[in-house]
C-alpha cells in the first residue's frame, strides 16, 4: 500500500510530486477535484462538517485519524498518470506538441486531500460524541479572523512500482513530450534572440544539467528536444511573438487600446 505523507504547503506537495516525475520519468496529470470548501470563504465550518475523524473510506479515499483537533474537508483530488485510463471527457491534450498523450491504462495515481484544522479547539480529555459535539457548536459560534487556521494536505504519491504498462524511467524519456520548463527555455532563448538550433541545443542542455536535473542521460528526449522540436518551438515563439505585436498595433490604430 501507498504511504501517506503529510504536507504543511500547497508548495512542499507540489516539489513532492515533481521530485517524483523527475526521478522516474513519469508526468501526473490533474483528473478531478471535489471541492467541499472554498478556498475563498476564509475556509468558516459554516454549513461544513466539523470533523474529528474521517475514516473507514474504502480505497482510493484517504482516511483521517483521530487526532483531537477538530478540522473541516476542504478538497479531495486525484491525478493520474499520464498514461491512465482513457477518459470520455477532459482528455488532456497537449497543445504545444499537438499531440494527445497515448493512454495505456496505467493505474499509478496520486490521491490528495486537503483539510483545515482548529487547533485552539483540540479536545482534552475523552473523546465523546458529546465532547465532539460541544466542541463543534463552541467553533462555530466563536469562529473569527483571528481564529488559528492550519491547512494540512495528505497525499498519497504513487510509488515507481505502481506504474503499469509502460516504460518508466532511463527508458521513457523518448516517448514523453517536452517538460514545461524546456519549452520555457527554449521560448525564452529565442525571444533573447537566438535563432540557431543549434546553439540553442547547448543552451538548453546547460540549463538542464546546472537547473533541472543533472543525472539525466542525453537520450531523454523529454529533457533533449531534437532539432526539429528545437526548430518548431523557436519558429513558434517568433511567429506567435510578431502577431501579439500585430494585433496590439492594429488595436491601437483604431484607439481601441490604451
Ligand atoms: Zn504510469
Amino acid at each position: 500500500m501507498p504511504v501517506t505523507r503529510i504536507f504543511k504547503t500547497e508548495k512542499e506537495l507540489q516539489d513532492a510530486i515533481r521530485a517524483e516525475e523527475l526521478k522516474h520519468t513519469v508526468r501526473f496529470v490533474k483528473q478531478w477535484r471535489r471541492q467541499i470548501a472554498s478556498n475563498e470563504e476564509g475556509l468558516s465550518p459554516d454549513g461544513k462538517r466539523v470533523r474529528f475523524e474521517d475514516e473507514g473510506h474504502p480505497s482510493p479515499v484517504i482516511n483521517i485519524p483521530y487526532e483531537g483537533t477538530p478540522f473541516i474537508i476542504i478538497n479531495n483530488e486525484v491525478y493520474e498518470c499520464q498514461h491512465g485510463p482513457q477518459r470520455m471527457k477532459g482528455e488532456k491534450k497537449d497543445v504545444l506538441t499537438s499531440k494527445t498523450t497515448k493512454k495505456l491504462n496505467c493505474p499509478a495515481m496520486i490521491r490528495i486531500r486537503r483539510i483545515m484544522k482548529f487547533p485552539e479547539y483540540k479536545i482534552n480529555g475523552p473523546s465523546t460524541k458529546k465532547a465532539k459535539m460541544a466542541l463543534s457548536s463552541t467553533l462555530k459560534r466563536s469562529l473569527s479572523d483571528t481564529t488559528i487556521r492550519q491547512l494540512v494536505i495528505y497525499a498519497t504519491i504513487a510509488s515507481n512500482e505502481e506504474h503499469k504498462n509502460h516504460a518508466i524511467g532511463e527508458n521513457a524519456g523518448y516517448c514523453q513530450p517536452l517538460y514545461g520548463d524546456i519549452i520555457r527555455k527554449i521560448k525564452e532563448l529565442a525571444e533573447e534572440g537566438h535563432r540557431k538550433v543549434t546553439s540553442v541545443k547547448l543552451l538548453l542542455a546547460q540549463y538542464v544539467r546546472e537547473h533541472l536535473a543533472p543525472d539525466i542521460p542525453e537520450t531523454n528526449r523529454r529533457f533533449y528536444p531534437t532539432s526539429k522540436d528545437i526548430r518548431n518551438h523557436i519558429y513558434h515563439t517568433v511567429v506567435g511573438g510578431r502577431l501579439v505585436i500585430n494585433l496590439k498595433a492594429h488595436y491601437w490604430s483604431k484607439g481601441l487600446m490604451a
